[in-house]
């Protein structure tokens, strides 16, 4: 007998129920993980992420090697890897936890159905939300569609698991041997000639468990009291980073719910702090609430009279001022340019530079969050998407479309003494910083013009 575990959206081993369950059953183990830019309607990872997974594969690998674990890696369209592989190895059981997006569960579906049919056990766990969405809805049985009785609903169940243990050498785990890609093969990093775009990522990130496990323990330590205060200050570190660990799976949420609830009981000037955070984290949880059980809002507007909406007519050009972070605004420009450099945007001037993009600018903001699927190292089907169209105003629980973030009051409330600013944008107020793209106020008319058109 011989388990297969597929590793996913879950590259760690603490934690991880599918392998924990593989462990269990004590059989040898093939652990994989499938690149699968292939199968219909998947959607492929943007370059951010691409260097975000090479490095996170090859950590996941090392602590599997720790363990006495292998990782193996292959390529192609997932569910004819996987049963390949099962066919390769005589596998009897293969295991996973699971995913959320449609395309996904149509491919994980599919191939449990087949797996079952062939004798193989398989098996699915709940490893990264804390709430499945089909176990959150109302009063009336149906789901979701606004934040609030949302959060309410969550925090009204038991309280979450406990984190499982990551396995150990003294476990005795027996892996099987089988071919692997080499990782370098994949291209996943940037090749040269292309400009080396990752330094600023190599310097900000360590992708892997370990790392994940190092940002909490830095964040709980030295910024939770804080985090109410600064959580909205772009010029500091005021907020936990995990969410591109969260994105991959390096740290389960159940591991950062208890790490937080655990530092709310034993340290009190924390526990406001901790519950701020753990609100955030459920607005995560929420974003995958809507992508399950309305697969659409990762492409069209959830409030269909937004079908109408007069966008405008951007040029490249235009565009590309707003991607390179040259619009002309210095808040905007900060955060187009954090992005660039860095892989990741503060939560508010994210809100800020979608606003402008699809406010001022009136460009429809599917171009912004492919933008951003392409630039985030935390890119997300769920929380991208969500995010857009609550700026955007198109979602049912979002901003309504008329309140446009004015990015200079944005700065002058938020980054008071210009730091994020000037990090960025350093000759912002200089002759060589060009003139605003767009007037502000003259856009925001047009903008709520446009608006009225559709209401
Ligand atoms: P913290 O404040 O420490 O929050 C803890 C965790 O809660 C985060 O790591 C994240 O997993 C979750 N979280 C926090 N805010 C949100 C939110 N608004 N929606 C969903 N989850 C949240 N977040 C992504 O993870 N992926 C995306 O692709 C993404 N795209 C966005 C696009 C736009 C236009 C906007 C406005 C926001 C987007 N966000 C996205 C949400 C948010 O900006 C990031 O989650 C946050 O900045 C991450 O920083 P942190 O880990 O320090 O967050």
């Amino acid at each position: 007998a011989t388990s297969v575990v597929w590793f996913r959206d879950d590259l760690r081993v603490a934690d991880n129920p599918a392998l924990h369950e593989a462990v269990l059953r004590g059989d040898p183990i093939v652990c994989v993980y499938v690149l699968d830019d292939e199968s219909p309607g998947i959607r492929p990872i943007g370059g951010a992420s691409r260097w975000w997974l090479h490095h996170s594969l090859e950590a996941l690998g090392e602590s599997l090697r720790d363990v006495g674990l292998t990782l193996t890696l292959r390529r192609g369209p997932a569910r004819e890897v996987v049963t390949g592989l099962v066919d390769e190895v005589g596998a009897t059981r293969v295991l996973w936890n699971r995913r959320y997006g449609e395309v996904e569960r149509g491919i994980d579906g599919d191939l449990k159905a087949s797996l079952r049919e062939a004798g193989v056990e398989a098996e699915s766990s709940q490893g990264s939300l804390l709430a499945e969405p089909w176990t959150v809805l109302t009063g009336q049985g149906g789901w979701y569609k606004v934040f609030t009785p949302f959060y309410r609903a969550v925090m009204a169940k038991p309280t979450p698991r406990h984190p499982l243990a990551a396995p150990t050498k003294t476990d005795g785990l027996h892996h099987r041997e089988v071919a692997s890609d080499a990782l370098g093969d994949w291209g996943l990093l940037p090749a040269a000639p292309v400009p080396d775009w990752a330094g600023g990522l190599r310097e900000r990130w360590r992708p892997g468990e370990a790392g994940a496990a190092e940002r909490m323990e830095t964040f709980l330590t030295e910024r939770v009291s804080h985090y109410v205060a600064d959580q909205d200050l772009p010029a500091e570190e005021g907020t936990s980073m995990l969410s591109p660990h969260l994105r991959w799976g390096e740290i389960s949420p159940f591991q950062f719910w208890h790490a937080l609830d655990g530092h709310r009981a034993r340290a009190s000037s924390d526990a406001e702090g901790a519950a701020a955070v753990l609100r955030q984290l459920i607005w995560r949880e929420f974003s995958y609430h809507l992508l399950f059980h309305l697969p659409s809002i990762t492409t069209e507007n959830m409030r269909s009279e937004f079908d109408r909406f007069p966008w405008a007519e951007v040029t490249d050009d235009e565009l590309e001022r707003w991607q390179q972070g040259d619009t002309g605004i210095p808040l905007v420009d900060a955060g187009m340019r954090e992005l660039w450099q860095t892989g990741i945007m503060h939560n508010r001037v994210r809100m800020v530079v979608a606003s402008f993009l699809v406010k001022n600018l009136r460009v429809d903001w599917r171009v912004g969050e492919a933008w951003f699927w392409d630039t985030l190292v935390d890119a997300d089907p769920a929380a991208n998407a969500l995010n857009w169209q609550w700026v955007a105003g198109s979602g049912p629980d979002a901003a309504p479309y008329f309140r446009i973030f004015n990015p200079e009051l944005q700065a002058s409330k938020f980054d008071k003494h210009g730091s994020y600013v000037n990090r960025y944008v350093p000759e912002a107020g200089t002759p060589a910083y060009p003139e605003p793209m767009v007037d502000l106020k003259e856009s925001r008319r047009a903008a709520l013009d446009a608006y009225a058109t559709i209401r």
